[in-house]
């Protein structure tokens, strides 16, 4: 079934058209495309006052909408984790190219990109590598394998000199890794604070257990986030 949209003039599917919530299940006389366009038109006309409107109904309503949201926000905590991980699974090449063409496009910011993770990621990269080492190790040749105890031993004393030389600024470094691990609630941040709350030991502490306690942490910032607004816009 086909019918032309009294706006544009266009004739279109059916489905083109919104079903109205009416008893009837009739359908608008208007397209969805004309329809969305009318709105975004009327939106910027009247945004000022729209705007207006959505903020005295927030402050009225303050309790039932935060409420509402965050009864809505835990009841899909799943939902949402499972719709991402479909995504990305569904679109694993078409993302990957996407982001390969972009940092090939953007080789500068791919470079400071690379660093930035090299740096934040030490400590981790440096154990990967020598896990990797401890696996291979009978692959290497003997002499190889020579050579890089002697080296290692150099290496393990340059690093002991540096570590002395300079104390503060890797106290520092540390400081900020460990900022950055709470702020980007790292799986290490929250198995420290599920062993705080429950004593459980880390290897009781299950995937599922660290993506519950992330969801209920983003909350609570999410909460406090709003908290700070009302406060700040005085509400
Ligand atoms: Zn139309």
């Amino acid at each position: 079934m086909k019918r032309v949209c009294e706006k544009c003039g266009v004739e279109k599917e059916i489905e083109d058209f919104t079903e109205k919530k009416d008893c009837c299940q009739s359908r608008t006389h208007v397209c969805v495309s004309c329809t969305k366009k009318q709105r975004a038109k009327r939106y910027l006309k009247n945004k000022e006052k729209i705007l207006k409107q959505a903020k005295d109904r927030y402050i009225e309503n303050r309790e039932s909408i935060l409420k509402d949201a965050n009864e809505r926000y835990a009841k899909n905590v799943n939902g949402r984790r499972d719709k991402r991980i479909a995504y990305s699974k569904n679109n694993r090449e078409r993302i990957r190219a996407t982001s390969r063409k972009y940092w090939s496009k953007n080789k500068e910011k791919k470079a400071e990109k690379d660093k930035r993770y090299q740096e934040k990621n030490k400590v981790f990269l440096a154990g990967k590598k020598k896990e990797h080492y401890e696996k291979n190790r009978e692959s290497y040749s003997e002499k190889g394998k020579e050579r890089y105890v002697n080296k290692r031993e150099v290496i393990l004393a340059q690093n002991r000199e540096y570590r002395v030389k300079n104390k503060d600024e890797l106290d520092e470094k540390a400081s900020v890794r460990s900022k950055a691990r709470v702020e980007n609630l790292e799986p290490v941040y929250i198995k420290q604070t599920i062993r705080g709350q429950t004593g459980l030991r880390n290897k009781e502490i299950t995937q599922e257990m660290i993506e519950e306690k992330r969801e209920l942490l983003l909350i609570h910032r999410k909460l406090k986030e709003i908290r700070e607004w009302d406060h700040a816009n005085k509400i």
